[in-house]
């Protein structure tokens, strides 16, 4: 059995886990306070890491923002000399000013091994050849993906993103058996396989993907299993809990276990800050329990999730989080309407006709704010004929209807016609000239 199942720490029972959150969250505190910004938000309310004596206390404790974040960039959160950091990572800034996030020695074997250990709990394993696909860099899903596929004993191909023809021939030539990239991308690399004439079964010994840094449905991952033919597994993190690591699916593929012995995760509802009740959608707020460089305490993530009841099959004990549904910062007000665009996605998906690919467009017209949905068509279905496009037109306006109560204006496009983002995908062009509604 490979070192990646840490069995003792991954299948501890839930009290014994407890205590020993609580046990880490006091030296996260301690850690915490050598930091500007914590030494004066601890001291501002009177408390000490002393005050933390079981893990209901953590409610004691302030949240901290993106907003606080940028605030004190660079060093504000800084909790060891600047000589004992030897990595810093930004976040890719998709909604705003990026921030920074430092790390010593202790926090990248730690993240590593997060890594590693992740992998192995969705199939991966030492002698496993690695495909990183995506952007390395100051972008946690490079570095943060090749130093745990190491640590797990992959070899590791650091392949970058896009260029996809030679991302094929690099699977060819290594036999690569793993990959993981975000999953917008994919279906790009899928068609390049279509083009080059290769054929992923018969030409590769690819086995398993990894996929995640972006929120996707569950009908875009079953589409992605059915292009490659083999399983797809969902990767949760975020460049201020370090990155990949934080929540992974394991072989059940039911949900994404979130690893309590380096995090503590909340889901509280984005008004009150309140928890919420178990199974229910709330914002995740994260404390890092074993990072020594930059511990963070109560991270408003604005992602939104819910943990799922039950036990896993897998036997591993800490709880599973849902797949991120959306950021709170995602939704748009159109004529009054709240929309996520997780809620256009998914019923885009449930169409064979369509590709991967849409973009929700709103803007200004004649004063008036509308919505326009611009779907490429897949390349297997798309013919030029008019009547079937028409038609389809009108199923997707209908049922995008039913689901926001707001008829949008529909646009089938040619398979490959959107614009192709290096990165993450964008989902969303607000062009209103007009404010709100
Ligand atoms: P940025 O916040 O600037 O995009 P990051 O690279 O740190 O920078 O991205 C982290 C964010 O990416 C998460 O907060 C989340 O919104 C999104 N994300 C990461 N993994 C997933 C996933 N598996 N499913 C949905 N969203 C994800
Ligand atoms: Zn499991």
């Amino acid at each position: 059995m490979s070192i990646y199942w840490q069995k003792e720490m991954e299948t501890m029972n839930r009290s014994d886990l407890a205590r020993y959150q609580a046990e880490k969250l006091r030296e996260t505190v301690r850690q915490a306070t050598k930091s500007s910004f914590y030494g004066a938000a601890l001291k501002q309310r009177g408390l000490a890491a002393e005050d933390i004596r079981s893990l209901a206390d953590i409610d004691k404790l302030p949240m901290t923002t993106k907003e606080d974040l940028r605030q004190h960039f660079p060093y504000g959160f800084l909790s060891v000399p600047r000589d004992a950091v030897i990595r810093l990572h930004c976040s890719s800034g998709t909604t705003g000013n990026p921030t920074v996030i430092f790390h010593n020695r202790h926090d990248l074997d730690s993240w590593a091994n997060l890594v590693a250990r992740s992998l192995f709990s969705a199939g991966a394993r030492p002698g496993d050849v690695f495909q990183n696909i995506c952007g390395y860099g100051l972008f946690t899903g490079g570095l943060g993906f090749q130093y745990g596929a190491e640590c797990l004993g992959a070899l590791t191909i650091p392949a970058g993103a896009g260029n996809s023809r030679r991302q094929i021939q690099l699977m060819k030539n290594f036999g690569t058996t793993v990959i993981h990239a975000i999953p917008s991308y994919l279906a790009r690399l899928h068609e390049a396989f279509r083009e080059m004439g290769a054929d992923i079964a018969r030409d590769t010994k690819l086995r398993l993907l990894v996929i995640g840094a972006e929120p996707h449905t569950e009908g875009q991952r079953r589409r992605i299993q059915d292009l490659f033919g083999v399983k797809a597994f969902n990767s949760y993190g975020l460049s201020e809990m370090n990155g990949p690591g934080v929540a992974f699916e394991c072989e059940c593929q039911n949900g994404l276990h979130l690893w309590e012995d380096a995090f503590i995760a909340e889901i509280v509802d984005p008004e009150t800050l309140e928890p919420v009740p178990e199974g229910v959608v709330g914002e995740l707020v994260m404390t890092t329990l074993d990072r020594q460089a930059m511990p963070i305490i109560r991270y408003r993530t604005r992602d939104l999730t819910r943990f799922l009841p039950g036990d896993c099959p897998c036997g591993r004990s800490h709880r599973r989080i849902d797949r991120i549904t959306g950021r709170t910062d995602d939704m748009f007000i159109i004529k009054g309407c709240n929309v996520f665009p997780m809620q256009i996605e998914k019923i885009l998906m449930a169409f064979p006709e369509i590709g991967s690919d849409y973009l929700i467009v709103l803007e200004t017209v004649n004063g008036v704010n509308e919505m326009r949905i611009k779907v490429e068509v897949s390349p297997n279905w798309f013919t030029g004929e008019m009547e079937p496009l028409e038609n389809l037109r009108r199923r997707i306006q209908e049922e995008v209807r039913d689901e926001i109560l707001l008829t949008p204006e529909v646009r089938l496009v040619e398979p490959g016609a959107l614009p192709k983002p290096e990165g993450k995908a964008v989902r969303v062009q607000d062009l209103r000239t007009r404010e709100g509604e």
